[in-house]
């Protein structure tokens, strides 16, 4: 693979894979970079610490893993059994954290788009494609729908409890 990065940038890249960089993330954010755009990572300035911002389109996308950020009605979350009200309250936590932070970048005129890490579970190249270009039409267009979701989750039903491991 090419490596179309500068050294800073790429030193930088390094500092962040360490500390923050998850496989979901590195696959979405290469394929955005190869469909040409360009953005930043991780900018602590910014609420809630977006994964990737495009300054130029005024998008941020947060990848989500689904367990961490509680995505409600997906397969992959499901709380441990063992301490499932220690897991509740901290991914409770977790969850109004990431509303909070979504709800002051919009209040500060920023777009949001947030890629859950199941939508980029088991996908063959020709599906992750169409997925990116789904991403991509999205950070460059005008569609104002915010937050855009990209989900394997076809219609979550956020007013549904916590899936707790006893009920399932
Ligand atoms: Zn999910």
């Amino acid at each position: 693979m090419t490596d179309v990065h500068s050294p800073d940038i790429r030193s930088k890249n390094m500092r962040a894979i360490r500390s923050k960089d998850t496989v979901p993330e590195l696959l979405i954010r290469r394929a955005l970079h190869a469909s040409g755009l360009r953005y930043s990572l991780h900018r602590k300035n910014l609420p809630g610490t977006p994964d990737l911002v495009f300054r130029q389109y005024h998008s941020v996308v947060f990848i989500h893993g689904c367990f961490w950020h509680g995505h409600r009605g997906c397969r992959y979350f499901k709380l441990p059994q063992s301490r499932p009200e220690f897991w509740r309250q901290k991914i409770s936590k977790n969850t109004a954290n990431d509303a909070a932070a979504v709800a002051a970048l919009v209040r500060t005129g920023w777009r949001v788009a947030v890629v859950w890490e199941c939508a980029l579970k088991q996908k063959k190249p020709d599906e992750m494609k169409e997925l990116v270009g789904r991403i991509h039409n999205w950070i460059t267009s005008a569609d104002e729908t915010c937050p855009a979701e990209f989900s394997a989750v076809s219609n979550p039903n956020t007013d549904k409890p916590w899936p707790s491991s006893t009920r399932r």
